[in-house]
């Protein structure tokens, strides 16, 4: 038989999808898992959301809609934009699409062979497999914890060059928590306008941020020109299973994503839209409490953390991980293998985030108190017995 082709060839499983399925699957055959590992809020979606989307099945939102999202939605996204984000954008600079397959339509639009994309280091698992489908070549941004694993300006600007097309951001930080400061922003923002690239702005916990405010690169000078901001329900919401988010952009962009959208997944469900629609206008609270208690987990689970021998970590400032290190002579994938099979308790190994995380596990608070506990003695447990 031909083979398939070369880059579905190179790209790797989702890591964090990898274990979700293991833990389901040990748990299946009975076994006791507790999962800290994926990024997923452990809460219902808010009633008002599940509401909204049952009267809009009743009322037939059953079929094709806009591929660029329903009016109405794009509107009251574009107003959020403005008031929150700082952006001045209408609803045609708005996208609504499934928030990965943005990140997927977005590289595909701007990344080909011969062009230069730089990816955190450590950044969440998805983006150096999406660029190496492109065909562009990936070249990693140091962020070490030192420095609140903002990254070093003084790294980006050696590894920035005639061939770098896009940097892909994200703040607040998957996997290490960090909220990135405006003096980073503004000299990222500058070599972009130095060096003419794209910034791809992965905003998806905006919300959960902890003492810190969450700035958007495309409010900061000319950078809505080049930039692409990303946003989704899934983690504010607890709208994961939903697959629902959206593209701020260019006009020019946003009608090219179009097109792909249109030549791929058509549009997203109207029921879903409804809802999303309904979270946007009447669920702030909902989002403000569930912010709360994830506040609460990262303390305690912090606290916990800061009395083990085998853990270090820095005090996440946003999202809902804990990127620790750990004090063992073992790699990290061996080690969440280790931990799951030995001790049933999942971690998403550090090194699925790139070289700069080796020697760390990423551990996400996006579970109950009592879990976070139980979990975090397991994980104590299983690695004192290395
Ligand atoms: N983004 C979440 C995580 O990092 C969900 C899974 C995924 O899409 O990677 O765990």
């Amino acid at each position: 038989m031909r083979q398939i082709s070369r880059r579905a060839r190179r790209i790797p499983p989702s890591a964090t999808l990898r274990i979700l399925q293991l833990s389901k699957q040990l748990r299946r055959e009975g076994h006791d898992i507790i999962s800290l590992s994926v990024g997923e809020p452990d809460f219902r979606t808010p009633e008002p959301i599940v509401e909204a989307a049952k009267k809009a099945l009743d009322e037939g939102y059953t079929h094709y809609v806009s591929s660029r999202g329903m009016p109405e939605l794009r509107d009251e996204i574009a107003g959020k934009m403005k008031e929150e984000n700082k952006l001045d954008v209408r609803a045609e600079n708005i996208l609504v699409t499934i928030a990965k397959h943005g990140i997927f339509m977005s590289s595909e639009a701007i990344l080909q062979h011969g062009d230069e994309v730089i990816v955190p280091d450590p950044g969440w698992v998805s983006y150096t497999p999406i660029s190496i489908f492109t065909g562009a070549r990936h070249v990693p941004l140091l962020a070490r914890e030192e420095d609140g694993f903002e990254p070093s300006i003084e790294h980006l600007t050696e590894i920035v060059n005639g061939k770098t097309k896009m940097l892909v951001l994200n703040t607040p930080s998957n996997p290490t928590g960090a909220v990135y400061h405006m003096k980073t922003l503004k000299a990222i923002a500058d070599l972009s306008e130095d060096y003419d690239f794209y910034v791809l702005s992965d905003e998806i916990y905006e919300k959960l941020v902890y003492g810190r405010k969450h700035i958007s690169i495309a409010s900061i000078g000319n950078m809505h020109e080049r930039t692409i901001t990303l946003n989704g329900f899934s983690k504010a919401y607890a709208m994961t299973g939903w697959r629902i988010g959206w593209i701020t952009a260019p006009r020019h962009i946003i009608d090219t994503l179009d097109k792909i959208q249109q030549q791929t997944i058509t549009c997203v469900p109207p029921f879903v839209q409804m809802a999303a629609l309904t979270a946007l206008r009447e669920c702030s609270s909902h989002v403000e409490s569930m912010r709360k208690e994830f506040n609460k987990r990262r303390v305690a689970a912090m606290g916990r953390v800061g009395e083990m021998m085998v853990l270090d970590a820095y005090t996440p400032k946003g999202a809902f991980y804990i990127f620790a290190r750990y004090h063992a002579d073992i790699n990290s994938f061996d080690l969440a293998e280790h931990l799951i099979r030995e001790y049933g308790v999942a971690v998403t190994p550090g090194g699925a985030f790139g070289p700069g995380g080796e020697g760390y596990i990423r551990i996400s608070y996006a579970n109950s108190m009592k879990n976070i506990m139980e979990g975090l003695k397991r994980i104590e447990k299983g690695i004192s017995s290395l």
